[in-house]
């Protein structure tokens, strides 16, 4: 059977790109996208959620045009519940990896990409879709026997444990939409069972408005706090002085005193780690974060941060 999803997979490699679409179409995809670049992304995004669709995005890290952060935080911009799998070859320990990587909005496939992890993540990611629990299906509890909806509510306390690996008690607890008390029956009842261990107690960032945990992290130039921007290489020519882009030194000439650069550490020097916005231009080491709470959508910056402290699980055994 057809799945309704489109899916859009962002991949600057052609033969990734369909390796990947002909796993989709395994999986019963029919309506895949395929875009080599970031900012062909985000326009192919754009129509396809103005046509009201949902796009699945599975993202590369690494991009030739934009920074993947810079393609996710335009993403969520326009539709802050998209489903993103992001692609890496990079350690999943890896910090900027780590960042992209929030409350369960993210899944993570590593490269090389095996179709039976693809499964697994779009498995759980079908799951999720019909997970969070509607206002129909609240009512229609009401009409099974106590029993009945303590079973159902414990089955998906144990699927989010499971799809989350590790998880507060508090987000459990909203994305169920019943009370702490309700979760922490079942809870003590795995812990007993060795299924799950409670962590110690840990901060996690809440909306200043409505409590909410399920909060996302966008990025953008801390200038003109446009978020389209790219890592970039930077050449400092020693003998002019001159600081700017590689790309900046066509034909290996300076852009600036013209000349030819010519050895690496002898007349010039490249720099690492640096974004360029392609809004403002200004170049930066840091990005600008701000977080956007996906339940009422309101912005905050890190000074403007709610914490909320409380236990976290970790499955075991489950
Ligand atoms: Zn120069
Ligand atoms: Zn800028
Ligand atoms: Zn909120």
């Amino acid at each position: 059977m057809s799945k309704e999803n489109s899916v859009l997979i962002v991949e600057d490699s052609p033969a990734v790109g369909m390796l990947l679409k002909n796993y989709m179409e395994k999986l019963g995809y029919s309506e895949i996208h395929i875009c080599e670049t970031g900012s062909s992304a985000i326009t192919t995004f754009n129509d396809l959620v103005s046509q009201d669709k949902e796009p699945i995005v599975l993202l590369d890290y690494m991009l030739p045009d934009m920074d993947a952060r810079s393609v996710l935080t335009q993403m969520l911009e326009t539709k802050p519940n998209v489903r993103v799998v992001l692609e890496t070859a990079t350690e999943k320990e890896d910090e900027g990896v780590k960042e992209l990587i929030r409350l369960g909005v993210y899944q993570y496939l590593e490269k090389p990409i095996r179709f039976e992890s693809l499964k697994e993540i779009m498995t759980i990611m079908e799951k999720e879709k019909s997970f969070f629990m509607k206002e129909s299906e609240q009512v229609e509890m009401l009409k099974q026997t106590e029993h009945e909806i303590v079973l159902k509510v414990n089955e998906k306390i144990d699927f989010l444990l499971k799809s989350h690996g590790q998880i507060s008690l508090n987000m459990i607890a909203q994305l169920m939409k019943v009370t702490e008390d309700v979760v922490q029956t079942h809870l003590k009842e795995l812990e007993s069972t060795g299924k799950i261990v409670q962590l110690d107690e840990k901060k996690e960032i809440s909306c200043n408005q409505c409590d909410s945990v399920k909060i996302v992290q966008t990025f953008s130039c801390p200038t003109c706090k446009k978020n389209n921007f790219n890592m970039t290489k930077l050449i400092e020519h020693f003998s002019c002085g001159n600081f700017s882009e590689e790309k900046k030194y066509v034909d290996n000439l300076c852009p600036k005193c013209k000349k030819e650069i010519k050895a690496i550490g002898v007349d010039y020097r490249v720099i690492t780690g640096r974004y360029v916005c392609n809004s403002c231009g200004d170049i930066f080491t840091e990005l600008f974060t701000t977080f956007l709470c996906l339940k009422c959508e309101s912005r905050f910056t890190m000074d403007d941060v709610k914490w909320k402290a409380g236990p976290y699980y970790k499955v075991i055994n489950l």
